[in-house]
């Protein structure tokens, strides 16, 4: 009887590796039948970006930034090409990702946290006043988004 059962599991173990096995040669084959397309935008926006005579605009606010500028006046966003690279402005920068999690309109999902408690481990000093506001911030906002509020009825 008990050689019967390890016979069994040993039958159950090999149809789960031939499924697993089975599935990822199927994904495999999905996505490279996949077709590639190497930008998910038109072509004559492509163009437009390729053309130098186009002036750089905000990522965030889509504003005309003019040449040179290192953060939109609109936004504060950091919109210069080599920001993260001159050690002065990136000190703007990063302040400026720590502004934005705990006051701007941000999709807080499990990505942004993690990025949060990434961003406040490297600034050790700042974690625990940080956290608190980004997930005080990410609270409002779901409340916000609709998610539901228990409220007290009251009799009429
Ligand atoms: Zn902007």
């Amino acid at each position: 009887m008990r050689m019967e059962l390890d016979h069994l599991d040993g039958l159950l173990a090999s149809g789960v590796l031939l499924i697993t096995f089975g599935f990822i040669r199927c994904l495999a084959h999905w996505v490279r039948a996949a077709p590639a397309t190497p930008d998910p935008w038109a072509e004559e926006i492509e163009v437009l970006m390729q053309d130098p005579a186009t002036p750089p605009t905000c990522l965030r606010c889509s504003i005309t930034q003019s040449p040179g500028a290192w953060f939109c006046p609109h936004c504060g966003t950091a919109v210069g090409p080599y920001n993260n690279l001159m050690p002065y402005v990136n000190a703007f920068s990063i302040g400026e990702v720590f502004r934005s999690s705990i006051l701007d309109r941000v999709r807080p999902g499990l990505m942004m946290w993690l990025g949060c408690v990434l961003l406040a481990l490297h600034y050790w000093i700042v974690t625990p006043f940080y956290l608190f506001r980004v997930a005080r911030h990410f609270r409002h906002l779901r409340l916000a988004d609709g998610a539901p509020v228990t409220e007290v009825s009251s009799p009429s």
